[in-house]
This record gives structure tokens, C-alpha cells and sequence, in this order.
């Protein structure tokens, strides 16, 4: 089965779950009349709700890309995922205001031992539905899942806090529900939020992942005649499309042919192993002259002073026109124009004779 329909199988079982729960949980809370368990009940049809959300998110993300949106409609799954942040943010915010409203005016509830037995199994389900919601969400990638699947254990601790309340009401005749209330409405918002930056930081664009970038320069760089990998970019389109591109460094005695066929293999074999549609670039490098590696140590030692500098790649020299040229990845930050503007003058300093380009590259990734 591919990944959506995955992703839709695990929030059918997250809706049946709740719709199931909410039944039994509202019988239950009207008959002892505990309001905190009614509105347990309400917390469940959320939860159904979110699932609904990941269904329709999925299935309207996974359309074919038409002539609109070549890209695909990936990037929809982070709107979905912030949507179901919203309403973890909301069922915090409500249940925050439901707690201090039972500190400042407490109410008695009873609780029979039926009704402590029916919320353990509630709480119990809860949890080992959250836990397996969020796992499959890891599995495919989904923040939806993930989010809907927080939102399931959330419920069932607010559950097991009624519980517990309920335990020390019996044993010690004392109301700490709304203390308990305040205390996990506010780990749930606090979790809620976090959701929400990171759906809104993929939709802003994030740095790549360091792990995955460094990899995939490897594989890059594993093909023969690739003396480095620079500039790599990844634009994400969703959790299952990115494409991007990356620089090469080859000899300049390779002939087009050679660098066609070079940078077909890596394209290729990137997507393999990756699914990244990836475009490749060219850096010639000087294979015969002294002069280049000259002025290019002569660059190292200039650039030591600048711990800004956080690489320098694409060296050239062509000694037909005698320019060197080079990029340099400065952090972010820094006044990147005046030190490259430094960095000129100083090389002007040392080869009078020769001109020079530098080109300030962005620290795009890792
Ligand atoms: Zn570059």
C-alpha cells in the first residue's frame, strides 16, 4: 500500500476509535454527572475531527501536479497538520478555562466505581491509539498523524488527571481536579504551539536536514571524477517531493560528453536512492598550472582571518585572461558584502596582476 492510502487506513481506525469512545464516555459522564467527563466526551469528537482533517488533507495533497501546480499539491499536508495544531491549541485553552473555573467554583462530582472502571478503559484505549497514530505518523512521514496522534495521548492523560482527581476526592474528601486541569492545559498548549511552528516553518522554508544533506553530497561526491559537492539546495513540495540542486566540482579537461554523461549518472542515481529530482551544476577545476594552486593557498591563508568564513569553493584560474574566480559561503549575520570587499583587497594586494570575482554564496545547508 502506498504511503496515503497508509495515512487514511490510520485515521479510519483514529476515527472508528473516538466516535466508539465518545458514545460510551458521554453515557457514562451524564449518568454520574461529572462534567469533566462530558467534556472528556467532547475531547474525543475533536480527535475524530483532526482525523477527518488528516483524510481530506492527505487525499487533496496526493492530487497529480497539473499545468496550476507542476510541484504537486504536497505542501496542503502542512496546512492540515497547522489546522489540527489549532485545535490542540483550543482543547488546551478550553480545558485551561474549564480548571481555573472549577478552582474558583467547585463542584462535587460523583464517581461510582463503574464509572472509575469505564474511564481507566477509556484512558487506556486513548493512549495506545495515540501512541500507534503517532508512530504510523513517523513511519510515513506525517505531521497530521503525528499531530492527531498527540492529541489522543493528550486526551487520555486529561482523562487519567479525572481519575486521579477522582481517587484523591474519594480517599481524602478534596477537590484537585482544576490544579491538575491547570497543570496539563498548559503542557497541552505548549505542545500545541510547538506543532504549529513547525507545520509554519516548513511552509516558510526550514534548512535541510544536516544528516540527510551530508549524505546525499557523499553520494554525490562517490561518483568518479567528482572532486566536491557545493551549494546544495533542496525546496520541499510536501513530505514525499523535493527537488533541488547541487554544484560540481570536475577537472576542465573533461569534454561535454564526459559532464553529460557524469552528471546524468548522479542525477539518476540521486533519484534512486533519494526520490530527489536534483539538477547539477558545474565547477571547473584547474588540473595543470602552478599559479593556481598558488593563489589559492594564498586565499586559505587570507580567508584564516575571518572565522565568518564559513567556505570557500569554485576556485578557478583561467590563465588566458588571468582571473581567478571563487564562491565564498559567509554566515549568517555577518556584513558578508564588506568582507568579501576585504578579502578583494587584501588577494589585489598580493597578485596586482591578476583580477578577481567573488561570488557570495548563501549557507543554504550543512
Ligand atoms: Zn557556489
Amino acid at each position: 500500500m502506498d504511503r496515503s492510502k497508509q495515512i487514511v487506513r490510520v485515521s479510519i481506525i483514529g476515527i472508528i476509535a473516538n466516535i466508539v469512545l465518545v458514545a460510551f464516555k458521554s453515557a457514562v459522564g451524564l449518568i454520574s454527572g461529572s462534567i469533566a467527563i462530558v467534556l472528556d466526551a467532547v475531547n474525543n469528537l475533536s480527535d475524530a475531527l483532526s482525523s477527518v482533517i488528516t483524510i481530506v488533507g492527505t487525499k487533496l495533497a496526493n492530487r497529480a501536479p497539473d499545468k496550476k501546480h507542476p510541484y504537486g499539491h504536497g505542501r496542503i499536508e502542512y496546512i492540515s497538520s497547522i489546522t489540527i495544531a489549532i485545535i490542540v491549541l483550543l482543547a488546551g485553552v478550553t480545558s485551561f478555562k474549564e480548571s481555573v473555573e472549577s478552582i474558583l467554583n467547585p463542584e462535587a462530582a460523583s464517581y461510582s466505581t463503574a464509572t472509575v472502571i469505564i474511564v481507566a478503559v477509556a484512558v487506556l484505549v486513548k493512549f495506545f491509539l495515540g501512541r500507534y497514530v503517532k508512530s504510523q505518523g513517523t513511519k510515513y512521514n506525517s505531521q497530521s498523524l503525528v499531530a492527531s496522534g498527540s492529541d489522543a495521548i493528550f486526551d487520555s492523560v486529561i482523562s487519567l488527571s479525572t481519575l486521579v482527581a477522582a481517587a484523591i476526592s474519594m480517599i481524602w474528601g478534596i477537590s484537585v481536579e482544576g490544579y491538575l486541569g491547570v497543570i496539563i492545559s498548559i503542557v497541552i498548549i505548549k505542545a500545541g504551539v510547538e506543532i504549529l511552528m513547525e507545520s509554519l516553518s516548513e511552509i516558510i522554508g526550514s534548512r535541510v536536514d544536516g544528516d540527510l544533506s551530508r549524505r546525499l553530497k557523499e553520494s554525490v561526491c562517490a561518483h568518479e571524477g567528482v572532486h566536491g559537492a557545493y551549494d546544495l539546495i533542496l525546496h520541499r513540495y510536501g513530505p514525499v517531493k523535493t527537488i533541488g540542486s547541487v554544484h560540481i566540482e570536475v577537472d576542465d579537461c573533461l569534454t561535454a560528453r564526459e559532464i553529460h554523461n557524469l552528471t546524468r549518472q548522479i542525477s539518476l542515481d540521486v533519484f534512486r536512492e533519494y526520490g530527489i529530482v536534483l539538477t547539477v551544476g558545474i565547477y571547473a577545476s584547474n588540473t595543470d598550472t602552478d599559479e593556481a594552486t598558488k593563489i589559492k593557498d594564498s586565499i586559505n591563508l587570507i580567508i584564516e582571518d575571518y572565522p565568518e568564513i564559513l567556505q570557500i569553493h569554485g576556485f578557478y584560474f583561467d590563465p588566458e585572461t588571468r582571473r581567478a574566480s571563487f564562491d565564498m559561503i559567509v554566515s549568517f549575520g555577518s556584513d558578508a558584502p564588506a568582507i568579501r570587499e576585504d578579502v578583494l583587497k587584501k588577494l589585489k594586494k598580493v597578485y596586482p596582476e591578476y583580477g578577481f570575482d567573488i561570488l557570495l554564496d548563501t549557507d543554504f545547508s550543512d
